[in-house]
């Protein structure tokens, strides 16, 4: 960069940290971080995808390989910086904070000192500071263990994938039941409920129909207009590492994931003073 020259790379607006969040395990997190971080990317917005699960779906599901040493794990245990994990992907503006099996123990090994919730936040800040990126969106483990609580802590906005299934509810229950003391605690104010999507609709079913509707009742506004229809095409896109936009452009899957960031992207734009 030439001294005193804007690097238009670097973004002038504060970067948004996104925890996608629910306790429930294969409701469609990690799908919806990569697809979301995706289509932020391809939409003109750096993007960091952070896979927080040990089971590295994210990982795999971007293209990448599970290395050992390649995760937030060594970070989090007070052993260098974050900066140094992330790696570029094959998509432009769209960079990874890989995942691994190690980082299970982070669980187990982190010292569970009165600050233990904030390690994740304050390992961000040099990322978030570097004004590198947009929008960072950190995919959670299917607990409410010390990994997915360090990124309510760290996070501006929780995003919740909801299954279209009978006991669609009960994940975010949990949610809320965790959110209040969170921010009551001091940890984190200001975290707020994005919102809440959902996930795997099938119209042939009358029960879809059902659970959209009685979730849109419960939580009003804070539900995405956008549902994702349930696809195989979305189901196929992670065996060949790669988002659904550039794994089928035109489907179905594609076109959902495509309009839900548009929404997302509305509901964490600065709002004017
Ligand atoms: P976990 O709790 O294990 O991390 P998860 O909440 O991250 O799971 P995903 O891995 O995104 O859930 O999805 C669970 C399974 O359902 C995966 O095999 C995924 O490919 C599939 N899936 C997710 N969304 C859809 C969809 N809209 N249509 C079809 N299949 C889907
Ligand atoms: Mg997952």
């Amino acid at each position: 960069m030439l001294s005193g020259l804007p690097d238009p790379l670097i973004s002038a607006v504060p970067t948004k940290i996104i925890a996608v969040a629910n306790q429930k395990g294969g409701v469609g997190k990690t799908t919806t971080a990569v697809n979301v971080a995706a289509c932020m990317a391809a939409a003109g917005h750096r993007t960091l995808l952070f896979d927080l699960d040990p089971q590295a779906n994210a990982t795999s599901g971007l293209g990448l390989e599970k290395l050992e040493g390649a995760s937030a794990y060594r970070p989090l245990l007070g052993e260098g910086s974050l900066q140094e994990k992330i790696q570029p992907t094959a998509f432009e503006r769209l960079d990874v904070l890989p995942s691994e099996v190690d980082l299970c123990a982070v669980e187990i090994e982190m010292v569970r000192g009165e600050d233990h919730l904030k390690k994740l936040s304050r390992l961000l800040e040099p990322v978030v500071s570097s004004g590198a990126y947009s929008a960072i969106l950190i995919d959670c483990p299917p607990s409410l263990g010390v990994l997915t609580l360090n990124a309510f802590a760290a996070a501006h906005g929780i995003l919740v994938p909801l299954q279209c299934e009978y006991y669609a509810l009960e994940g975010i229950s949990m949610i809320h039941r965790v959110l209040e003391p969170i921010r009551a605690s001091g940890v984190n104010p200001g975290l707020e409920l994005l919102g809440v999507v959902m996930t795997m609709f099938d119209a042939r079913t009358k029960l879809s129909n059902q659970v959209v509707s009685e979730v849109r009742q419960h939580f009003g506004e804070a539900v995405f207009e956008t549902v994702i229809p349930r696809t195989t095409r979305l189901a196929e896109a992670p065996s060949f590492g790669k988002p659904i936009i550039h794994y089928d452009k035109y489907s179905a899957g594609a076109a959902a994931y495509e309009v839900l960031t548009g929404e997302i992207l509305r509901r964490i734009a600065p709002k004017p003073s």
